[in-house]
């Protein structure tokens, strides 16, 4: 069961259906949004997001774009070579922002990256749990310091399997300074921890994807970027959990601002 509240803290629905749910909810604010967090393909879990799809979401919620990279299959080659492919083509529509998906863990990673930088990618998407790495080895190092030299921000996977966040993470920055971070899922888990590392960096962003809705209400608002985690999330409950986090947190209207687009467009510039 679903609660749906309106602005007024009054209930405005109760609902088992998602699509009940968007139809009620109410109208997405009135400022640029931006989502950091979007995977294309087809995932082995059965998990599908098509480009034609996104782009429909983005009309219907009036998003302005959103980062995209790779579902969970890296492919033969270990590199997502194939999946990082259909992100560019599909990047043809200036909405969509490709960032390329990389395996720190696995040989190739070099010529990866180089393919993507040639064609266009605007940053890099690592997921430890996924390609069984540690955020502060020496090869996930290497793959951030190399991101970093070519002004690519690096969007981690932060959460949901991961143990512990924060050690990793702070070890993982000050290996390289000089890369921008983002840490999905605000990162749920071991939040509390990071944002102690972190509240102050400007160099780092937490993005809302299947946050938590105690963990975002507990960061500086100047670390906090929208995210959905499409096709696993839907925008009518990230976009919900963001409104509710400014009204429990008082974000003013430049905060709100900032988190729903600002904050990670400075960075894609
Ligand atoms: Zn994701």
């Amino acid at each position: 069961m679903t609660r749906v509240w309106g602005e007024d803290g009054a209930l405005l629905a109760e609902t088992d259906g998602l699509a009940e749910l968007e139809s009620r909810l109410v109208a997405v604010p009135d400022v640029d949004v931006l989502d950091a967090h979007v995977h294309l393909g087809r995932d082995a879990d059965g998990h599908e997001l098509a480009s034609e799809d996104l782009l429909a979401d983005l009309k219907r919620w009036g998003l302005a774009g959103a980062v995209c990279f790779p579902a969970s299959d890296p492919g033969d080659d270990r590199q997502f070579a194939r999946a990082n492919a259909v992100v560019r083509e599909a990047a043809d529509d200036a909405r969509l922002i490709p960032f390329c998906r990389l395996n720190p863990a696995a040989p190739g990673w070099e010529q990866e990256l180089a393919t993507a930088l040639a064609a266009g990618v605007r940053g890099v998407k690592l997921h430890p749990v996924g390609q069984s790495f540690r955020p502060e080895s020496p090869e996930s190092i290497a793959v951030v310091r190399a991101a970093g030299a070519e002004g690519l921000p690096v969007l981690f996977h932060a959460g949901f399997g991961a143990r512990r966040l924060a050690e990793p993470f702070a070890a993982l920055r000050a290996a390289a300074p000089d890369t921008r971070l983002i840490l999905a899922h605000g990162g749920r888990g071991d939040a509390r921890g990071l944002a102690a590392v972190f509240a102050e960096d400007d160099g780092v962003l937490f993005d809302t994807s299947l946050a938590s809705l105690t963990d975002l209400v507990d960061l500086p608002p100047a670390r906090i970027c929208f995210g959905s985690d499409r096709p696993y999330g839907d925008y009518a409950t990230a976009i919900d959990l963001v409104r509710r986090a400014a009204r429990l947190a008082r974000w003013s209207a430049p905060e709100i601002a900032g988190v729903f687009a600002g904050n990670l467009r400075r960075w894609l510039v």
